[in-house]
């Protein structure tokens, strides 16, 4: 199985919490006014790779990287390679790596997406958290924590799919030093 990608970043501290490593995946239809990532958008753009490779080279990062948290997907629109993506997700946290994705989708629009594209279920399920929405210039807030708009939300996936409605993404962390 492949997986076209744009980039990957070994450490970032901004796309969700603690270390984290960020897969770029390649391929966006959203067109987002403001995008910071257009070169993420041509399908046919990036580069392909094995996600068998993909995997160990991750694997790899993480033996060397002890306070690795977890991965982050973020493109482009991970959600269009939901499939190899869920595969990924899977055996990266067996590793013990959590996973958050972005998504242009609402939480909503994927669940309704999921009924006739089963890779867009089992992402969802891998994943644990979402930030959601499309990026939104005229709902831009430089103090929002891993987002760049106002609506775009912090999604608890494990959580909304157990009570049925969304529920935020609360940081424990931040709560016990609030
Ligand atoms: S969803 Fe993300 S990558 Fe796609 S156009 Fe919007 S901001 Fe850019």
């Amino acid at each position: 199985m492949e997986i076209r990608l744009s980039g990957i970043t070994e450490e970032s501290i901004v796309d969700g919490p603690g270390l984290r490593l960020v897969i770029f995946t390649q391929g966006c239809p959203h067109q987002c006014h403001g995008c910071h990532n257009p070169d993420t958008h041509d399908i046919n753009g990036g580069y392909t790779t094995k996600l068998e490779d993909l995997f160990h080279y991750i694997e790899k990062s993480a033996s060397h990287n002890k306070i690795l948290r977890g991965v982050t997907f973020s493109g482009g629109e991970p959600f269009l390679q939901a499939e190899p993506l869920a595969h990924l997700a899977k055996r990266l946290k067996s590793l013990g790596l959590d996973i958050v994705s972005y998504s242009g989708f609402t939480f909503e629009q994927l669940a309704a997406m999921a009924v006739n594209h089963k890779g867009v279920g089992q992402l969802l399920k891998q994943t644990d958290i979402l930030i959601d929405g499309l990026y939104r210039a005229s709902e831009r807030d430089l103090g929002l924590a891993f987002r760049g708009s106002r609506n775009q939300r912090l999604v608890d996936v494990a959580a909304t799919l157990t009570v049925g409605r969304v529920i935020a993404w609360e940081d424990s962390a931040q709560r016990i030093w609030a």
